[in-house]
């Protein structure tokens, strides 16, 4: 088993990593998918199956969104992620894991989603407190899988070395993003195969949260 030198921090992704939130990111994605093309935004046939809804976003922006766009498609997301984080409960060992690691870590959440969100659930679930640092979409120059935010994290932190970081994600855009911030990406759940098909080499993949105490 590979195993760090030195871990002090951690950064977790929230949704689906520590909080299980049923927000749908497929009808999201679609939704935001069909007012790009309805817009001429996103040409028809975009290979919507290869996006997120925040990748998708930032390709449009690349070439040139208009503000009004941006702001609608935006309203579209936290009207999602309002209803699927109501009743967000905990991933499984959550708290377990949590109450080891504040111990000796300082741990960090990056999200793509907004940060006012976040830490409702966080608070819902019982463990903002747990947390040194979150950085939601509004604390990053662009969303996941830009690796702004854990760059942010690490520059909040200069006490903590570069290799001294590791990170937590379910998705690959977790990885590719920490991954491009210099940070070891341990995956998360059942997206290991997405995450080959992206390129992104994780140092491990676990199945359950209490296995990351391995490679801290
Ligand atoms: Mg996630």
């Amino acid at each position: 088993m590979m195993k760090s030198s030195q871990v002090r921090g951690i950064i977790f992704d929230m949704d689906n990593t520590l909080l299980r939130s049923s927000i749908n990111f497929q009808i999201m994605k679609e939704q935001v998918a069909d007012y790009l093309i309805e817009h001429d935004l996103l040409p028809v046939g975009f290979a919507i199956q290869e996006h997120t809804t925040s990748t998708m976003i930032a390709y449009v922006k690349a070439k040139g969104m208009p503000e009004e766009s941006y702001t609608e498609v935006m309203k579209m997301v936290v009207q999602h992620e309002l209803i699927g984080m109501e009743g967000a409960g905990l991933e499984p060992d959550v708290s377990e894991l949590l109450d080891v690691l504040m111990k000796s870590y300082v741990l960090v959440i990056v999200t793509n989603n907004s940060y006012k969100a976040a830490v409702h659930a966080l608070e819902t679930t019982g463990i903002h407190p747990y947390f040194d640092l979150i950085i939601g979409r509004e604390q990053m120059e662009a969303m996941k899988p830009s690796p702004s935010g854990y760059l942010a994290a690490k520059q909040h932190f200069p006490q903590i070395l570069e290799s001294e970081w590791i990170s937590i994600g379910d998705s690959w855009i977790d990885g590719r993003a920490s991954i491009d911030a210099g940070i070891p990406f341990i995956s998360y759940g059942p997206n290991g195969h997405l995450m080959k098909e992206k390129g992104i080499t994780p140092i491990a993949n676990i199945d359950s949260l209490l296995k990351l105490l391995d490679y801290v």
